[in-house]
């Protein structure tokens, strides 16, 4: 199959590069010209593990390649994905679907043969049929599909997710696109990963379905912390208590400091867009974005009352601040508005995350950036654990005592125990543990 895909983003290189892996012939398009010179010279883009090999392995068997033009792609494909940002459109939380219709626009002026045009970003119910309202206007309805194949990959881990995924939804409408869709994922149907084929608009939700659901959880187990710390009771053994239980599951039980992300905090305000504009309400969703938004500051505020309530000249250090860890994605992060917090109650900010400094520096450009753990507790008053980067799980903790000043490790991911913390001479505060 010739496949072009639209968007070289976190989703379009890694879908991309997965689908030439395969063995399809596949180019990889942005608009971004010094996105695409790089991936020429071999340089990712993006920190995700495991990407610069397999990258480099399809290019060198001629089976991927990176372009900024579009219509030149799209020659004799048949199939074209679009993978742009669907970010929330300023105002009122729907998504911005600007880039998916110019996009569009663009490959109505450019399939050559019959195509099957698959949404691949995150959209709301119904785009599938405005998109085939779009192409409809300049091409005949016999010379393509349009289908809808949400990505359920996760950042840091998304190699293995679109080779061995839970399963593939696919949202379609016409016969002979479904029989391309089904070349296409043939080597994982050959694994045996469930592909549903649903209709389209079934397609769509199930993507917002699913994300609105996973954050409800995160956020379920937060309260539940909160409630923990309050009565004396520890979250992670309750969460072990309920994640046993086959009907809950283990997964997304892990209490932190609220998510964040390029996906749950906009996908859940566009489902409620979507089910305010049809007059049924997610009620529980709406709980939720409301929790975790307050969530966020309130685990700045934790810090300072770690620091005695007070931290006006005070120094804190956050180690992480990508919004989890093996990524360089600092969308939506925590530790952003965690920073801010600390920042407005009087506190000098310093930070280390392994790959996100370089974009963090432009989000937070008073936070003052080290070269390693280490070099951002110097004579700070606090630590904050604010990610749960591996390199994290491991710190010479008194190493770390004797670099600072004062004595509050803030654990936001639970991953020390008192016991060892209180080893080193600090004080611990952690998640939902007394
Ligand atoms: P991204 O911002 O990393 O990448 C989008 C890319 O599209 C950018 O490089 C941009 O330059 C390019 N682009 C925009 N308009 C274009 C055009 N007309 N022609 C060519 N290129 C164009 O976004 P992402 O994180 O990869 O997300 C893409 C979509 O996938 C979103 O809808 C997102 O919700 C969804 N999604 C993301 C993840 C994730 O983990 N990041 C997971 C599942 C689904």
């Amino acid at each position: 199959m010739k496949i072009a895909m639209i968007g070289s983003g976190y989703v379009g290189l890694v879908s991309g590069a997965c689908f030439a892996d395969f063995g399809h012939q596949v180019v990889c398009v942005d608009k971004d010209a010094g996105k695409i010179e790089k991936l020429n010279q071999n340089v990712m883009p993006i920190y995700e593990p495991g990407l610069d090999n397999l990258v480099q392995r399809n290019v060198e068997n001629n089976r991927l390649s990176f372009s900024t033009d579009l219509a030149g792609s799209l020659v004799d494909c048949d199939a074209v994905f679009i993978a742009v940002g669907t970010p929330s459109r300023r105002g009122d939380g729907h998504a911005d679907l600007s880039y998916v219709y110019a996009a569009t626009e663009e490959i109505a002026d450019a399939i050559t043969k019959r195509t099957v045009v698959v949404t691949k970003s995150t959209v709301p119910v119904g785009t599938g049929d405005e998109v085939e309202l779009i192409l409809s206007k300049k091409l005949n309805r016999d010379q393509f599909a349009v289908v809808s194949n949400p990505e359920f990959l996760r950042e840091g881990a998304a190699i293995g997710d679109f080779k061995r995924p839970d399963r593939i939804v696919i949202g379609v409408e016409d016969d002979w696109a479904q029989d391309v869709m089904s070349e296409i994922y043939r080597p994982l149907f050959l694994n045996e990963s469930p592909i549903l084929f649903t209709g389209r608009r079934t397609a769509e939700l199930t993507k917002y379905a699913a994300n609105a659901f996973l954050a409800t959880k995160i956020t379920f187990i937060n309260e539940i912390a909160d409630l923990c710390e309050k009565v004396g009771a520890d979250v992670q053994e309750v969460s072990r208590g309920i994640g046993l239980d086959n009907r809950i599951g283990a997964k997304f039980l892990h209490a932190g400091p609220g998510y964040g992300g390029s996906c749950f905090p906009k996908d859940t305000l566009a489902l409620l867009k979507t089910a305010q504009d049809n007059d049924s309400p997610v009620r529980i969703v709406e709980a939720v974005v409301q929790v975790n938004d307050n969530r966020k500051r309130a685990m700045g505020r934790k810090v300072v009352h770690a620091l005695g309530g007070e931290a006006r000249g005070k120094k804190v250090a956050l180690l992480g601040l990508t919004f989890k860890p093996n990524t360089d994605d600092m969308r939506d992060a925590p530790s952003i508005a965690i920073a801010q917090t600390l920042m407005d109650a009087g506190a000098d900010v310093s930070a280390y995350d392994p790959e996100g400094m370089e974009v963090a520096a432009e989000i937070m450009p008073n936070v003052t950036m080290a070269n390693s753990s280490y070099e951002a507790a110097i004579d700070a008053d606090a630590v904050v654990i604010v990610t749960e980067w591996d390199a994290f799980r491991a710190l010479d903790l008194q190493k770390l005592a004797s670099t600072m000043s004062g004595k509050t490790l803030v654990d936001l991911r639970n991953i020390y125990n008192h016991a060892d913390v209180s080893k080193s001479g600090l004080e611990y505060t952690s998640i939902g543990r007394s």
